[in-house]
């Protein structure tokens, strides 16, 4: 039956598909027994949903191929593994037979044991592997309830879950999925930062999918304004194909600015840098001209493994970043795992009681020395191959710099002996994104040769928002006289002291806030090249000697409404009108 269900947009793209439902693993089972002459026929069921994930899985090995394969073929071999286990398998039937209880609640029960027996380990890195636990879990629950099994491998199923971790993403995109819809999520955590890297629709906090949509459903995702048809009729799929038209047409029109220079009415030019995740985004940064790559985060090279990249690895890909960028800035910013960026590597700590203000950034890479060397070691190698920016992330005060800049100058030392070509004088950067730094710029920027601001956490930190929690609805907002007033007064003290300052969070990619950003001073954006021509052509509609005359309304604006009600004015072309 058809039904409208709505999220919130988190990466664009319309996408029609086949609903694939990831139910949050097999937890929410209850207690069910069966009665003893229908044993062998739930023994039977679950033994052909493990058949059946088994299949799945080697059929997805098979479609493999180029670099990814063999990271995402240790990932799947291992869940294969455990698919093998006989504990796990003879446990089930156990449970089954002996005491009668459904092919569900024996799944609920040996998910329950063997994440007992992990979360009881010391070792981080092996506690972590519940969540491969609970994917398999996971995947076996929804084989069990697989209302059409044909379903399986065809490509273009639209993933339906509960959240969804950046780790998993390149898998899934790898399997053929073509959207991913989420009951929870945030369209600023860094799952959202990738599927728009990947280029992959994703709504986040649809609360109703998981209830609403069946697996085999037919589902219309629209990734922009998060709207979901789930049994779409002959209008929803008419209008879809119109949207594909219009975003195509948008598309060739935006195109045609590739060339163009990044310009206000009144002349002045704004450099453009792209947030790159992926050499697919370095090419497509190239060829939109963008200035150069504002932030590269290596952390989602650390990501998708359960070994640490060793130097070599990482070289090659910050090499390839620069090679791939001809000649213009690359900057690179060293390792930010922790919070939301949990890895598997077990570098991350997993027992933190309040991971956002834990061992995350810069203070894990100086509490971890050998792997941060490894990375700058990595980084000063590529810088003979174009040049390279170092940023540093989650800097909270001066000393830090410092450290910081105290081992790069060791480790070039290092390299040269060795007889490395490394780059002359490589700007090192701070990322500001930590209120106190922000606060305390005067004191910070002269150990810096640029900064860049990071407003995903600046704001997230300030406010006090959770960037990924969906409960708090609007609250984590640009769009708030104190984050206003602090980025003005960052960048008033960057450009004083004569340092390049950009915003690289994701506020910068939003057209939107384009006037916001220029009349608060700002000259350099890093965004993702996704969004980078709509940012072009707002900053090519507006007058920027207007914008900034209108500054002083904007920072004695004493609430979201009048924030709102400025940029309204200002889009609207009642720029003059806006300081009044
Ligand atoms: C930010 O915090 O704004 C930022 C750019 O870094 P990340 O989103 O990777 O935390
Ligand atoms: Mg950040």
């Amino acid at each position: 039956m058809r039904q409208l269900l709505s999220g919130h947009g988190a990466s664009r793209g319309n996408a029609l598909g086949r609903a694939r439902v990831r139910h949050p693993h097999a937890l929410e089972v209850a207690e069910e027994r069966i009665p003893a002459e229908a044993v062998d026929a739930e023994i039977e069921r679950m033994h052909e949903a493990i058949a059946l994930v088994q299949a799945e899985m080697q059929a997805m090995r098979q479609r493999l191929h180029g670099a990814l394969a063999q990271e995402i073929g240790e990932f799947i071999d291992m869940h294969a593994l455990l698919l093998d286990d006989p504990e796990l398998l003879q446990g089930l039937d156990q449970l089954i037979r002996q005491a009668r209880f459904s092919a569900d609640y024996a799944l609920r029960l040996q998910r329950d044991r063997l994440a007992g027996v992990f979360e009881a380990m010391d070792d981080p890195y092996l506690r972590s592997r519940i969540d491969d636990i609970d994917h398999v879990i996971g995947r076996l629950h929804a084989a069990l309830h697989r209302r059409d099994a044909d379903l399986q491998g065809v490509a273009g199923e639209i993933l339906v879950a509960d959240n969804v971790a950046p780790s998993e993403l390149v898998q899934l995109q790898a399997q053929g999925v073509m959207a991913i819809v989420t009951a929870a999520g945030s369209t600023l955590s860094h799952s959202a930062i990738l599927a728009r890297s990947m280029h992959l629709p994703l709504v986040v906090g649809a609360a109703q999918a998981l209830h609403a949509i069946n697996d085999g459903d037919v589902l219309v995702v629209d990734g922009a304004s998060g709207l979901l048809v789930v049994e779409p009729n002959a209008d929803d799929l008419r209008a879809y194909r119109n949207r594909l038209r219009e975003e195509k047409r948008e598309r060739k029109q935006l195109y045609r600015l590739r060339r163009e220079p990044s310009r206000t009415l009144d002349g002045v030019d704004i450099k453009l840098f792209a947030n790159a995740e992926s050499r697919e985004d370095v090419a497509e940064a190239h060829a939109l001209g963008a200035a150069g790559v504002g932030l590269y985060r290596t952390e989602f090279l650390f990501l998708q493994r359960s070994e640490l990249p060793d130097e070599e690895e990482q070289f090659r890909a910050y090499r390839d970043v620069a090679i791939g960028m001809t000649g213009r800035a690359v900057t690179i910013r060293t390792l930010d795992v922790g919070a939301d960026k949990a890895d598997r590597t077990g570098l991350a700590l997993t027992n933190e009681p309040n991971p956002a203000l834990g061992l995350r950034g810069v203070r894990l890479s100086l509490a971890r020395q050998d792997v941060f060397e490894t990375q700058l070691r990595a980084i000063l190698r590529a810088s003979g191959y174009g040049p390279v920016r170092i940023l540093v992330p989650m800097i909270t005060n001066r000393e830090e710099m410092l450290a910081v800049k105290r081992l790069i100058k060791r480790v070039t030392a290092d390299l040269r002996s060795e007889g490395h070509e490394i780059g002359e004088n490589i700007p090192l950067g701070a990322m500001i994104e930590v209120p106190a730094a922000a606060i305390a710029l005067p004191s910070i920027i002269g150990t810096v040769d640029f900064i860049s601001v990071g407003t995903n956490d600046l704001v997230q930190y300030l406010l006090a928002t959770d960037r990924g929690n969906e409960a708090l609805g609007d609250l984590h907002t640009p769009l708030h006289p104190a984050v206003l007033r602090l980025l003005f007064e960052v960048i008033r003290t960057a450009k004083r002291r004569g340092k390049p300052v950009a915003v690289c969070g994701e506020m910068a990619g939003d057209p939107l806030f384009t006037p916001l950003l220029l009349a608060l001073g700002l000259e350099e954006f890093s965004l993702h090249p996704g969004t980078l021509l709509e940012v072009r052509r707002a900053i090519r509609a507006n007058d920027l000697a207007a914008l900034r005359g209108n500054a002083r309304a904007l920072l004695r604006a004493r609430d979201r409404d009048a924030i709102e009600d400025w940029l309204r004015k200002v889009s609207s072309g009642g720029i003059a009108a806006a300081g009044h």
